[in-house]
């Protein structure tokens, strides 16, 4: 249809202000066409923008005009009214609508544009799934509670600036393109295109500018700043989120509660919400043994205690010590079928012992009192002041040894803690015990310093590296580093860390140490951070701060239960924008400006498992053999340490050509590898000899370069050194011809000739195939087609997979290594090619 120019008209009012004291008056209305109503001579127009919504009425003694237009709107078209505030006659009134007393005659409709369907109704009763709202997000945004959402947030911000600037705190923007920030996940990385091979990693936080600001003699600083973290996807975690950074220096712990606090109390006054000041505080031990938490919702009242049975008894059922109870008031009622399903939450939460007592007036039933009798429950009722009507649950962990009473050590009772904390928060779900639109603030403080990784046998920081312990626990850092406090505090929420932080190192010394504990080196922590190490050696005050989860904040008083509803362009769980299609391939010539070799995308998926299988085997060699020493005793070891290091160089190699979608030439470079796997079973037939010949034949390869060197006219010096080489004598019996070795090394499965021959042809096959076509007599011009492709991948890959496994399995016959792990991948690998996950023509 034809559409209409705005002109030079101007906006009188916003649709939603209209209101009987405007009856009478000309306006100017602009907005969306929310519904359409046409009772023939009469079409009634809602007219929709962020403030609310105005009837339209366009009748055509009005205007002829602006009914004709009328008629072919449809929602969603972007449309301007001129005409009069008329009173709606009283039957007409529309109480639901603060407008709803009054319409716009339409004297002139322009419409200024128009609208495709949308493909779902813009309102708030939602009608279509996320996926549909987040890929039309500006549909999305249209509708009202998201309106309000953003500009909550918004009026949040203003709250954060004014409030901290009121405080003395500067707001100071940081890099995004920096180094990488020690926040324990992943950066993401932006290659720099003018440093081949050198990358910008994304903040994961400001944590080290914002110290260096205090040392910069900043005083206060804070931002409402942008993080990325690249973690494992969460259903409610965002891999770019916003965080209000506030540091402070000179700072008394109790003093930054306060300004936090009385922010939280800003911050709710916006949706009315009353915080009661001073905010409690909880020891993070505490917090631990009764909500099993370090973020605890203390909406209600249930609380877990340590609590012992008598020896005796605990033999008897085979428990270690401690256990938990719970009392949950009035739930002796709790059926059976309910209890079987806290005892599977339990166990799934890492709790593997489970029992339940109920109380009544006269005795304790549980099914422990057979075994144990009432005496010890009556106890653990006791405990946990029962009263009749009760249910106390018992959880705990099964003892390792029935034969002795095991005391559990730190590392498990945290996995009880933490098992308890799941069984809590599922009781509170079934009883309906977490009321909506109750606040529950909480500081959780005391923190240990560090945490144990099974994994890697060492200390690592529970916040981050920069925490500062507490005074008192400075002289038992090295000897007693699990017990150490840390000067950390989280905010909670409603069971949401909404914040996090602490008063940090300021004094080298003392930071040294941390690092040596946490096992990293002097020289390790330099390359990381030596900027940072630098500066604190010029006078750093001390200093401390928070980042407060902002997007979270904003979801609690949005009253919304996922962080997406707060922010305008979210990405979905799985690290997706949906309207923007991000992340995205980019044009390869980016790509060869930035030096990187990224994945082909369209590789099949078959390729990628045989990836996977050639990335595992590579892995395992790097841990089991060049991650230690291994014997260098004899010529077989000598011999299979550079076979297979150079093996696993090339198939290391191979592999990334192969995944970037350059098979030809992985399957070229394969002939490497194949060789490698020719020479060990060749070498392996006679170790000692055969051993001694392929060391030597790398000599007698120099000697021959040097031959091959004479023949050209060379510098005095050079043909010293070359007549040097010469001197060394020939005696090596390596056989020249790989053919030669193949077919000595050959085993019935194994066609090692062939298979160098078949990657050999493959190398040249684009060649070869384009020489059949230019043979054809009257071709006038070449198409040649160049660059990355899937053609020879799987091949390649399953050539990597089968020698660099076969030069292994010599190598850790050599070396004495056990073969298991690598039995086990290649277990994985053929069940993959047997499953017909795979499938490889050659
Ligand atoms: N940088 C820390 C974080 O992002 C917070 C802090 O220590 O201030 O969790």
């Amino acid at each position: 249809m034809k559409l209409d120019l705005l002109g030079n008209r101007q906006r009188t009012h916003y649709c939603g202000e209209l209101r009987k004291a405007h009856a009478g008056q000309p306006v100017f209305v602009c907005g969306w066409v929310a519904r359409r109503r046409d009772l023939g001579n009469l079409i009634f127009l809602d007219l929709r923008d962020h403030t609310g919504v105005t009837q339209v009425v366009c009748r055509p003694e009005v205007s002829g005009e602006a009914h004709d237009k009328a008629e072919e709107a449809r929602a969603e078209y972007v449309i301007g009214v001129e005409g009069e505030v008329v009173l709606r006659a009283p039957e007409t009134v529309n109480p639901q609508l603060s407008t709803g007393e009054v319409e716009v005659v339409a004297r002139t409709l322009l419409v200024l544009n128009e609208a495709k369907t949308p493909p779902f109704p813009i309102d708030d009763d939602l009608r279509t799934t996320e996926e549909t709202r987040l890929r039309y997000r500006y549909l999305d945004l249209r509708r009202g509670r998201m309106q309000h959402h953003l500009r909550l947030r918004h009026a949040a911000s203003l709250a954060v600036r004014e409030h901290l600037s009121a405080h003395g705190f500067v707001e100071i923007e940081t890099p995004f393109m920096t180094r990488s920030t020690p926040e324990g996940a992943r950066d993401y990385l932006v290659p720099s295109r003018i440093y081949p091979g050198r990358f910008y990693a994304l903040p994961q936080s400001p944590q080290l500018f914002k110290q260096i600001l205090m040392i910069g003699g900043f005083d206060r600083y804070f931002q409402i700043v942008r993080c990325f973290r690249d973690e494992d996807f969460r259903a409610d975690r965002q891999a770019e989120f916003t965080q209000v950074d506030v540091e402070m220096a000179f700072p008394q712990r109790e003093v930054l509660f306060g300004i936090i606090e009385e922010l939280m109390v800003k911050l709710f006054a916006l949706i009315e919400v009353k915080v009661e000041r001073p905010l409690p505080l909880l020891a993070y031990d505490a917090a631990m043994e009764k909500y099993g938490s370090d973020k605890p919702h203390l909406g209600f009242d249930l609380a877990w205690k340590r609590v012992s049975l008598p020896e005796r008894a605990r033999e008897q059922i085979h428990v270690a010590e401690p256990l938990k109870a719970l009392r949950v008031p009035g739930w002796a009622t709790a059926s059976r079928s309910q209890l079987d399903k806290l005892q599977e939450h339990a166990k799934q939460s890492g709790a593997d012992w489970f029992s339940y007592a109920k109380v009544t007036a006269s005795e304790v039933q549980s099914p422990l009192v057979k075994i144990i009798g009432d005496e010890p429950i009556r106890a653990v009722a006791g405990a946990v002041n029962a009263v009749p009507g009760d249910l106390i649950v018992m959880l705990g962990l099964k003892s390792a040894s029935s034969a002795r009473l095991e005391t559990l050590p730190l590392q498990r009772v945290r996995q009880l803690d933490e098992a308890s904390g799941e069984v809590r928060l599922d009781v509170a779900r079934k009883l309906d015990l977490i009321k909506p639109g109750t606040w529950n603030f909480v500081w959780v403080v005391d923190f240990p310093m560090f945490g144990y990784d099974e994994k890697e046998k060492r200390f690592d920081a529970m916040h981050h590296p920069f925490t500062s312990p507490c005074d008192e626990d400075l002289q038992k850092l090295e000897s007693d580093p699990a017990s150490v406090k840390a000067r950390a505090y989280d905010l909670v929420l409603n069971g949401s860390e909404i914040g996090g932080g602490s008063i940090r190192i300021h004094r080298q010394d003392v930071q040294k140490r941390i690092f040596n504990i946490i096992g990293l080196t002097e020289e390790k922590a330099r390359e990381r951070f030596g900027f940072f190490l630098d500066a604190l050696e010029y006078g750093t005050p001390p200093h401390g701060g928070i980042a407060l989860g902002y997007d979270r904040i904003v979801q609690l008083m949005a009253g919304e239960s996922n962080i997406r509803e707060v922010i305008a362009f979210p990405k979905t769980a799985s690290g997706v924008d949906l309207m923007c299609g991000a992340p995205s391939q980019v044009d390869s010539p980016q790509e060869d400006e930035l030096e990187l070799m990224s994945a082909y995308p369209n590789l099949p998926a078959d390729a990628w498992v045989l990836a996977a299988s050639c990335d595992e085997l590579l892995r395992l060699l790097d841990d089991e053999v060049f991650s230690r020493a291994v014997p260098g005793e004899n010529q077989l070891q000598k011999a299979m340490a550079l076979i297979l290091a150079k093996a696993r160089d090339d198939a290391r190699a191979a592999t990334r050509l192969a995944k970037a979608g350059y098979g030809p030439q992985s399957a070229g470079l394969c002939r490497a590898v194949v060789e490698a796997s020719i020479n060990a079973r060749y070498i392996e037939r006679d170790p000692e000899a055969r051993g001694e010949a392929f060391l030597r034949s790398i000599v007698e390869g120099n000697r021959r370069l040097a031959d091959k060197l004479a023949r050209h006219p060379v510098p005095a010096d050079l043909k010293e050194a070359i007549n040097e080489a010469q001197k060394v004598e020939s005696e090596s019996k390596w056989p020249r011809s790989v053919a030669e070795r193949a077919y000595d090394a050959q085993k019935q499965n194994y066609h090692y000739d062939v298979v160098f021959f078949l990657l050999s042809q493959q190398l040249h096959s684009d060649v070869a195939a384009l020489a059949g076509k230019v043979a054809l007599p009257d071709l006038p011009q070449l198409k040649i087609r160049i660059g990355r492709g899937k053609d020879a991948v799987k091949l390649a890959l399953f050539t990597v997979f089968t020698y660099l496994h076969d030069v292994a399995e010599v190598a850790y016959t050599a070396f004495g290594l056990r073969k298991d792990g690598l039995y086990a991948a290649r277990d994985r690998f053929e069940r993959a090619h047997l499953s017909g996950a795979v499938s490889v023509d050659v």
